[in-house]
């Protein structure tokens, strides 16, 4: 089946999304310069704000966290806030800060595991690394570092060396056999010597701090014998905030009564507690801000609250062919047929009965195909930020995502027609 136009410009902008993107940084860097594309001005949360009804803001926390919105015609007492939220972070792999060592006549960099990292998917990749670096230059200053070049690798154990892995599986101790090798010793300038060169200060010694992690270099694309697929790393959650985003900035221009935002938030893959995660206070206090520009106290609060709706979007499981007894019969999303509602009984996620309806509702009216997704009632649920968010703020909260496989591998797989899904059923909720 073909890809029309529209799913082929959006899922495209989607592969452009993720390949600027290789760290949390990166992509509120890549978010930040097509939000101020379409008009959005940045705010600094220590600074007083001055908010016009319909004005385009947005405003970021330790830059890997970014809440972006378009002030309502009305105040939010009387109209509420209508969200999306999503994960900027994915699980990889993050050097220690002393991490250089040699080895067997090796050099390598020790590395801690972020999140639930699929640890086989990482062994044989060639490895970029991007993050971003705090360098003395006259005061402390953060630089955004990328390299794509195939900087490092985690070489796999010939089979020849371990026979029985195809029967007994392979087995990875995170720190005996998960750390890159780098080069070999004596052929080349110390890591920090290197950073230094790449971030442009003149030795090692003028590098402050760091926070940086290995990418697999090869490009996201389009895949599959009649292009179903989408082949790229991090699309758990970059596909989500993409989504959300491109929603936002296609319906900013059409006024309406509510304020329209996105939260995108680093750390969920760590289970978000942190300054800039969803546990911490970024978004309340960005949308208390918001109802008291707005003229209201204590009790218009309250009311903006009770009046919101959060799409929390993040990514959901596809049935595999391989594996189908993994899922519920009666649950086996499949890839680009529409977005997956996601329910748990033990609240694993935020999605209620009216949430749900009012989320299926956004999709019949544009004729965008739902599918349901609950765990086999055998195997654990995951979580996702909506929880978090619906017990903070006390707002209504659905939690939906796009089906995809290799969810937290180094390269993961999802639809190249239901981005477009996504984006249809987003824009619709900020129209
Ligand atoms: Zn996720």
């Amino acid at each position: 089946m073909g890809v029309s136009a529209e799913a082929r410009r959006v899922v495209e902008d989607l592969l452009a999304y993720i390949e600027a993107s290789p760290s949390p940084f990166h992509a509120v860097a890549e978010t930040m310069r097509r939000l101020e594309a379409a008009g959005f001005g940045r705010l600094d949360e220590r600074e007083s704000w001055r908010l016009e009804p319909g004005a385009r803001h947005y405003v970021t926390r330790n830059d890997s966290s970014i809440v972006a919105f378009v002030v309502g015609a009305e105040a939010p007492a009387e109209a509420g806030f209508r969200m999306v939220g999503a994960h900027t972070d994915s699980p990889n792999l993050r050097i220690k800060p002393q991490g250089e060592y040699e080895k067997q006549g090796y050099r390598q960099l020790g590395v801690e595991i972020y999140g639930g990292v699929l640890l086989a998917s990482w062994t044989d990749r060639d490895l970029g690394l991007s993050g971003r670096v705090v360098v003395d230059s006259d005061g402390p200053r953060t630089r955004l570092l990328r390299v794509d070049r195939p900087l490092a690798r985690v070489p796999q154990l010939a089979i020849h060396l371990n026979r029985a892995v195809n029967d007994e599986g392979l087995k990875l101790n995170a720190q005996q056999h998960m750390p890159p090798v780098c080069g070999l010793v004596g052929d080349e300038p110390a890591f920090r010597d290197w950073l230094a060169a790449e971030v442009g200060v003149s030795s090692g010694r003028d590098i402050l701090s760091f926070e940086l992690m290995f990418h697999a270099v090869e490009r996201p694309t389009i895949g599959g014998l009649g292009g179903d697929f989408i082949f790229a790393p991090r699309l758990d959650n970059l596909a989500s905030c993409h989504a959300g985003l491109g929603a936002l900035i296609a319906a900013a221009a059409k006024p309406v009564a509510a304020t329209r935002l996105v939260a995108f938030y680093d750390n969920e893959e760590i289970g978000s507690g942190t300054n800039q995660g969803a546990a911490g206070s970024f978004l309340e206090d960005v949308l208390l801000r918001l109802v008291e520009k707005a003229g209201g106290g204590h009790e218009a609060w309250t009311r903006a609250r009770a009046r919101s709706l959060m799409i929390s979007a993040d990514m959901a499981h596809a049935v595999h062919p391989n594996y189908a007894d993994r899922h519920d019969d009666r649950h086996m999303p499949r890839i680009n047929a529409g977005p997956v509602v996601k329910t748990n009984a033990n609240a694993r996620y935020a999605t209620q009965a009216e949430s749900t309806a009012a989320f299926i509702r956004l999709c019949r009216e544009v004729e965008v195909p739902v599918q349901d997704f609950v765990m086999r009632s055998d195997l654990g649920c995951g979580s996702t930020i909506g929880p978090l968010i619906t017990t903070r703020l006390g707002v209504a909260a659905v939690d939906v995502g796009n089906p995809m496989l290799s969810m937290h591998s180094a390269r993961e797989m999802g639809g190249s027609r239901d981005p477009e899904l996504m984006t249809r059923v987003m824009t619709h909720f900020y129209s």
